[in-house]
């Protein structure tokens, strides 16, 4: 089996099986190209390929490093992305936040999308992957992330239809939009030590932290600006925390906002909320 000294350096380091199993056939498919079913068909791995796996594993299970990190990159929505110390690891669930910004930009004939703390980029990126008539404005008040998604932007060649900008969320923000959508830390720090070590260690804490105890900071905030920045019939689409719907729906209650909608993801949590200006 292909997999078995790699999984060994998982096992010897106590690790869950099945986590090693999957973060070995991304580690080998995102470097390599190799899928399962290659290596059933007989594909095998070169001497200079085994050794630079074990080596990224042996880091992998010294340091407890996310392997993204480790190799630089990650897949959102079957598209690759660099990551790094600077950015959040693009997670599935955020896959559910770009569906529903997906349809509702079908209610324009060329969405102008805003998105906050873009981080990877990953969000407009996709969108405009997926949708050629988006256009949107990125901002994060990480010059590093920024970096970053501008490499994303670069490399995924749709660098023309993303501004990427410093902004401290509407800081520096001037335009309107048809949608505004974002992803922002919603973890309370006090909740800091019961995260997993991968995360509380190597993430940027400035990606995942709020300071009040419900990890809604950045909604008010972005809820209660947010309609200098919205055109008529515009949205706002957010990703979010668990436990935390029902005040970002009074939130956005009493900001006026209309046809508030929640969409569950795969674990049955509230995580999408979309609202009209
Ligand atoms: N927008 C990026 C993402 O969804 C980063 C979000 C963040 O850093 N909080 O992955």
């Amino acid at each position: 089996m292909y997999r078995k000294n790699f999984l060994d350096i998982y096992i010897k380091n106590n690790f869950d099986f099945d986590m090693a199993k999957s973060e070995i056939d991304f580690a080998i498919d995102i470097l390599f190209n190799y899928s399962y079913k290659d290596f059933i068909l007989g594909k095998t791995l070169t001497n200079w390929q085994i050794d630079k796996l074990n080596n990224i594993f042996e880091q992998r299970c010294k340091t407890n490093k996310p392997i993204q990190q480790i190799i630089g990159m990650a897949y959102f929505y079957g598209y690759k992305f660099f990551v790094n110390e600077y950015t959040l690891i693009p997670r599935p669930e955020t896959e559910l936040l770009v569906n529903e910004v997906l349809k509702l930009s079908d209610n324009f004939v060329n969405a102008k999308i805003l998105d906050i703390g873009t981080g990877t980029g990953c969000i407009p990126i996709t969108l405009a992957l997926k949708n050629k008539n988006i256009i949107s404005d990125a901002v994060d008040i990480s010059l590093e992330a920024l970096e970053t998604s501008k490499k994303n932007a670069l490399f995924h060649n749709i660098h023309n239809r993303i501004h990427f900008f410093k902004s401290d969320l509407f800081n520096n923000v001037k335009d309107k939009y048809n949608i505004i959508v974002s992803n922002p830390p919603y973890i309370p720090l006090k909740d800091k030590e019961s995260l997993q070590i991968e995360v509380k260690n190597f993430e940027p804490p400035l990606a995942l932290f709020t300071k009040d105890d419900m990890g809604i900071e950045f909604y008010e905030k972005i809820i209660t600006c947010a309609y200098k920045y919205l055109s008529d019939n515009g949205f706002l689409a957010f990703e979010i925390g668990i436990n935390q719907s029902k005040s970002i729906i009074n939130i956005l209650k009493d900001n006026k906002y209309n046809d508030i909608q929640i969409f569950k993801d795969d674990n049955n949590i509230d995580r999408v909320i979309i609202a009209k200006n």
